[in-house]
């Protein structure tokens, strides 16, 4: 049985209790497919204040987390995980996508680095971890959501942690473009009807249906997924 486990560093632990304990991550580990363990950064500071920031040389706003906890919290994860791939979740780092998620997947460990602060010495990019991600283009006040979008993403991808596989075929990204849009009973509600095409009964219609719509979609809302973007924008 494929299992997969995640080693999250931070300074709020307290964060991910919720978040992990509900609906299918919760299940994901009871039936041992996933298992989560999040660590408190000041448990790895030496000072008796458990300081883990301090102002950046050269000046400049905010305080920066030191590069000494973090690579020492790495380390003590890694004398249980010794094969473990490690990841600071940074706004700078490259894009987390369904094919990067699809690839993490297949890995037996993760440790995941949430920065705080103006951000992290840039020597845990450079000599703890192994790669640095960014879930989008936006800056968040901390690596926790980043870190728990990564586990929910890459989580549902390991076997049986998702009840109908089928589905991951289907998703948004999985074949290159947003998932069709779907709907549900009643089929008339306040005179917004569901396409009749859906309710045909003609599996070929509707597959046809399906591909043109995600299509469309995947043009109106990500046109640079596309591999012939709308005209006008080619190069
Ligand atoms: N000064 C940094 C910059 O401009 O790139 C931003 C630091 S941010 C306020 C603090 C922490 O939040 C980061 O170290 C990172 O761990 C996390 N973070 C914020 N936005 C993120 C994103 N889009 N993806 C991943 N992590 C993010």
């Amino acid at each position: 049985m494929k299992t997969i486990r995640f080693d999250i560093i931070t300074i709020f632990p307290g964060m991910f209790a919720s978040p992990f304990n509900e609906s299918i991550l919760k299940r994901a580990q009871e039936q041992g497919l996933v298992h989560i363990g999040v660590h408190d950064l000041r448990e790895h500071t030496l000072d008796k204040h458990n300081r883990v920031d301090d102002y950046p040389f050269g000046g400049g706003a905010g305080m920066v987390m030191g590069v000494e906890p973090i690579d020492r919290a790495v380390q003590s994860v890694k004398q249980q995980s010794p094969n473990a791939h490690t990841i600071l979740l940074s706004p700078s780092g490259r894009p987390f996508d369904q094919a990067k998620a699809w690839e993490l997947s297949k890995k037996e460990s993760l440790i995941l680095v949430c920065g705080r602060y103006e951000g992290v010495d840039e020597r845990v990019r450079e000599c703890v971890v192994d790669e640095d991600l960014s879930v989008g283009d936006y800056v968040l006040s901390g690596g926790e959501i980043p870190a728990m979008v990564l586990v929910e993403a890459v989580s549902r991808l390991v076997p049986g942690v998702i009840g109908d596989e089928t589905c991951l075929d289907e998703e948004s990204f999985s074949q290159g473009l947003l998932e069709y849009p779907q709907y549900t009973r009643p089929r008339d509600y306040k005179g917004w009807t569901v396409p009749d095409v859906l309710t045909s009964g003609d599996h070929r219609k509707i597959r046809d249906w399906q591909k043109d719509e995600a299509r469309k979609k995947t043009r109106l809302n990500r046109p640079d997924l596309l591999d012939d973007p709308p005209e006008g924008e080619s190069e």
